[in-house]
């Protein structure tokens, strides 16, 4: 690659992009929806550039303040779990972190409500979505425990750290809605996917996650 050799600009292009999207399928994504949205979301614009080269990786990476965006075959995992057959309209989702995730749902959803503990990363992420014409996505810097009370009830609501889940999500979760969510399960967390129906909530365990911990209060 003589010549070449400058800013990895090769690294972060639609033909790295689409080799990730071809992973995700032959991992098991088959949701052509979701393989669109990450065909389409420039994940090396979520990650600080010194590390922008291994965006397309499907591996978590670090975003400063000890937190991670999460590998992209998880966000694809978690969004197609959410996913009806249907667009979504009001989605939550609990820790914006690089605002990645928030930004493959708002291409799924009419509005994105995202909430994070930590200001700072808060701040960057709304940038972002400002400098990306990500107009569907509202930002908060908020302890998402508490779920987002005003907008509520969700037709999907998302929990990108784990922990035990909080009753409040429960509550806010409307009739038919999907709440994903990495669950506390002794040594490790389990995903799941709990549905609201009207005889109550459905649980379903999607497998073994590893995320940065749920925690209370601001920074
Ligand atoms: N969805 C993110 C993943 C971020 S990691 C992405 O796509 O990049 C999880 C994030 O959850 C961290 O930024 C962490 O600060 C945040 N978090 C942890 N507990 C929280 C809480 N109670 N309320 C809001 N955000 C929380």
């Amino acid at each position: 690659m003589a010549g070449r050799a400058h800013s990895g600009i090769g690294m972060t292009s639609e033909g790295t992009r689409e080799r990730l999207v071809r992973r995700l399928h032959d991992k098991g994504i088959s949701d052509e929806r979701v393989l669109e949205a990450i065909r389409n979301t420039p994940r090396h614009l979520f990650v600080d550039e010194a590390i922008s080269s291994r965006a397309y990786e499907d591996t978590a990476l670090p975003i400063g303040r000890g937190q991670t965006i999460s590998q992209p075959f998880v966000v694809a995992m978690m969004t197609q779990a959410v996913l009806g057959e249907g667009r979504l309209g009001k989605v939550l989702e609990i820790g914006t972190g690089s605002g990645y995730q928030a930004a493959i749902l708002a291409r799924l959803a009419d509005k994105v409500f995202t909430t994070e503990r930590i200001g700072e990363l808060q701040r960057s992420a709304r940038q972002r979505f400002h400098r990306m014409g990500l107009h569907n996505i509202y930002t908060r810097h908020a302890d998402g425990m508490e779920g987002w009370p005003s907008q509520a009830p969700f037709d999907a609501i998302m929990v990108t750290a784990g922990g035990r889940i909080p009753d409040s999500l429960y509550e806010q979760l409307a009739e038919g809605g999907v709440l994903v969510a990495p669950e506390d399960a002794g040594p490790y967390q389990q995903l799941v996917r709990i549905e609201r129906t009207a005889r109550g909530f459905e649980r379903e365990e999607l497998g073994a996650v590893s995320f940065v911990p749920l925690l209370q209060g601001l920074e």
